[in-house]
């Protein structure tokens, strides 16, 4: 059983898809959880409801993530409401597929903006509150694309390897303070993400995966969790596949 008891969790992006299940599996094992979520309000305070419902401890956290100064002023927040910050989870993010010489500078910008420049801001901040109880954890969601790339996502795939830079670069900086940072590169994950995929384009991933099917939110978050309990402490500046067998 891992217990997260009086650990306090900021999730990005947790009013939806994987974001969301991480939020429900840190809550359930004790963490009070910090729901960040950019535009969709119903859905995050949905799963501040879950998890208040079943007994645990939640707050709803708007911010937009690629914004340096929202970024620091939520975590600031947050660790006002819960009693500091333990765990941070950088999942927010966005894909808008184009192909690369039709790519637009400014959606370029946009997407990695989400993925990469908020998983810094975030983690720049978190890590102040972090090292006063030289206690963290750090997740970044990064994605089977940033190790494999993708067609009609270089804006994404570059993000999510960039990702596996600051992951490995923050693992290494912090691990005297007792803050370790992995990071999680899942596969593909039924979630609003994957949902318009055409089937014919769903088939062929599909026969891709070895374990041939797509994956759900509900597999990547136990994993996440592990990482953030104290039975991970000594694993730091890995990058780990939750993607049915699809990268190896
Ligand atoms: P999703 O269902 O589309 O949810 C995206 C979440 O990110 C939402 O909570 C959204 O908030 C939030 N968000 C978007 N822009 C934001 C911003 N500027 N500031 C703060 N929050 C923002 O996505 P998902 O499929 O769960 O993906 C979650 C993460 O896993 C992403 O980083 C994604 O790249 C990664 N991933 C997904 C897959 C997959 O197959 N699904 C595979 C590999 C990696 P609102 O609800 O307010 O819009």
């Amino acid at each position: 059983m891992i217990d997260l008891d009086g650990r306090a969790a900021l999730v990005t992006g947790a009013s939806r898809g994987i974001g969301r299940a991480i939020a429900l599996a840190l809550a359930e094992a004790g963490a009070a959880v910090a729901v960040n979520y950019h535009e969709r309000a119903d859905a995050a305070d949905e799963v501040v409801a879950a998890i208040i419902g079943a007994g645990g401890g939640a707050v709803a956290a708007q911010a937009d993530v690629t914004d340096p100064d929202a970024a620091a002023a939520m975590v600031k927040t947050i660790a006002g409401e819960l009693g500091g910050l333990d765990i941070l989870v950088n999942n927010a993010g966005i894909i808008a597929d184009d192909y690369l010489m039709m790519m637009k500078p400014e959606r370029w910008r946009e997407v990695i903006a989400v993925s990469l420049d908020g998983a810094f801001h975030c983690t720049k901040a978190a890590v102040r509150q972090m090292m006063r109880g030289r206690w963290g954890r750090i997740v970044n969601i990064s994605s089977d694309a940033g190790l494999m790339g993708d067609v009609m996502r270089a804006h994404y795939a570059a993000a999510k390897a960039g990702l596996l830079g600051l992951t490995k670069s923050t693992a290494r900086e912090l691990a005297g303070q007792g803050i370790t940072c992995n990071a999680v590169a899942p596969g593909i994950i039924a979630t609003d993400m994957t949902a318009d995929l055409d089937e014919g384009r769903a088939d062929a991933m599909r026969g891709l995966i070895p374990l041939g099917r797509f994956g759900g939110p509900d597999e990547v978050a136990p994993l996440v969790v592990w990482l953030c309990s104290d039975a991970a402490a000594y694993v730091t500046g890995q990058v780990i596949s939750v993607d049915g067998g699809l990268r190896m």
